[in-house]
């Protein structure tokens, strides 16, 4: 089959490699049809890494995929052959002691596709994953939309896990795609007014479909002074989405008193200080994220029953053949690009 190896720092090449096997009884072979370009995806591309997960070349990365059930093993009860899936890149154990608490995002054991050293990604033919990883999608959901289903999970968990009183007043410091996918879901929310700030006017303008009720550019304006005229009070939550150091200092500043900053853009840097007065005396709740639990198939109802529709986000296409093109584009933020999708035959 062929597949997209990462084989050094910004170079890709397209090259014949096995196609994998089913080995355990609760595997699936599935033929891959769409893979979005993550933001993860990118560090990897260009810088190697992501803390200390390290890419040993050659590498196969991408997670946000779907496609269609080619073979299953013995024991697979969850899709046949033939079926249309989403899927959930995240393999854990079901058994440790983080598994049987429900937080297998957390698991001792866990595996994701596309991650180093872990299990080979998605940007290929052929992928095979456990059944517990396949979501079955309806004929009238395209693989596009299934494949966004994934950074979705992501805002529904986020949104999730932070503590959102009625009407809460909320920013969104990073408009990409996972601040898109929590402005959606808090879309669904009875919540108050949504402030948003990017250093990217295009994403701004972008986000405007949902309606927020002020985006700024923090590059150009103290956005933390502008959203402080508008809303006295401040904000009862923030969602960090950026994973810019200084977008969570602004976000601490954002907060009123008893307010939560819900952590879940991934910073390029080891470290970052937090103002630890401020927080203690407005006694900020900090919420980390790691990836999603229990949230693929939300994000999955959600779009196929319209409440969310996403489709404007697949701003750009590709073949499997420029996948070096389809990574510039967003390495770069280039042509006002928000998901680049990889289409394969
Ligand atoms: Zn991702
Ligand atoms: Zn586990």
């Amino acid at each position: 089959m062929k597949a997209a190896l990462l084989t050094g720092i910004r170079q890709f090449e397209i090259r014949e490699v096995p196609s994998p096997k089913i080995i355990k009884e609760t595997d699936v072979l599935v033929k891959i049809k769409t893979v979005g370009v993550c933001g993860s995806d990118i560090h990897y591309y260009t810088t190697g890494r992501i803390g200390s997960r390290v890419v040993q070349f050659p590498f196969v990365i991408g997670h946000e995929a779907a496609g269609i059930v080619q073979n299953i093993g013995n024991k697979v009860t969850r899709v046949k052959p033939g079926q249309r899936i989403a899927i959930d890149p995240a393999v854990s154990c079901g058994h440790c002691d983080q598994c049987k608490a429900g937080r297998e995002n957390t698991c001792r054991e866990l595996l994701f596709l596309g991650c180093p050293t872990q299990l080979d990604g998605s940007l290929a033919e052929y992928i095979v994953t456990d059944e517990r990883s396949c979501f079955p999608i309806k004929d009238d959901m395209t693989f596009d939309q299934a494949a966004i289903s994934e950074p979705l999970a992501i805002g529904v968990y986020s949104v999730e896990r932070s503590i959102l009183p009625q009407n809460a007043d909320a920013a969104i410091l990073g408009i990409g795609p996972i601040g898109m996918s929590v402005f959606h879901v808090l879309r669904t929310k009875i919540v108050g007014n949504i402030y948003v700030t990017d250093k990217l006017d295009r994403r701004l303008e972008f986000c405007k479909m949902l309606n927020p009720k002020f985006t700024g550019n923090p590059d150009k304006i103290n956005v933390v002074e502008k959203i402080a005229e508008l809303e006295p009070l401040m904000m009862d939550v923030v969602y960090e989405c950026s994973g810019d150091p200084a977008a969570i200092a602004q976000g601490i500043q954002l907060l009123k008193p008893g307010g939560t900053l819900v952590i879940v853009g991934i910073p390029e840097v080891d470290e970052i200080t937090f103002p630890i007065h401020e927080l203690r005396r407005k006694e900020i709740t900090i919420v980390n994220i790691r990836r999603q639990v229990n949230c693929t198939q939300k994000a999955i109802d959600l779009l196929a029953s319209g409440k969310i529709n996403m489709d404007s986000m697949a701003t750009h296409h590709f073949s499997l053949e420029e996948i070096q093109s389809a990574f510039e584009l967003v390495a770069n933020y280039r042509d006002g690009v928000m998901k680049a999708i990889i289409n394969l035959d």
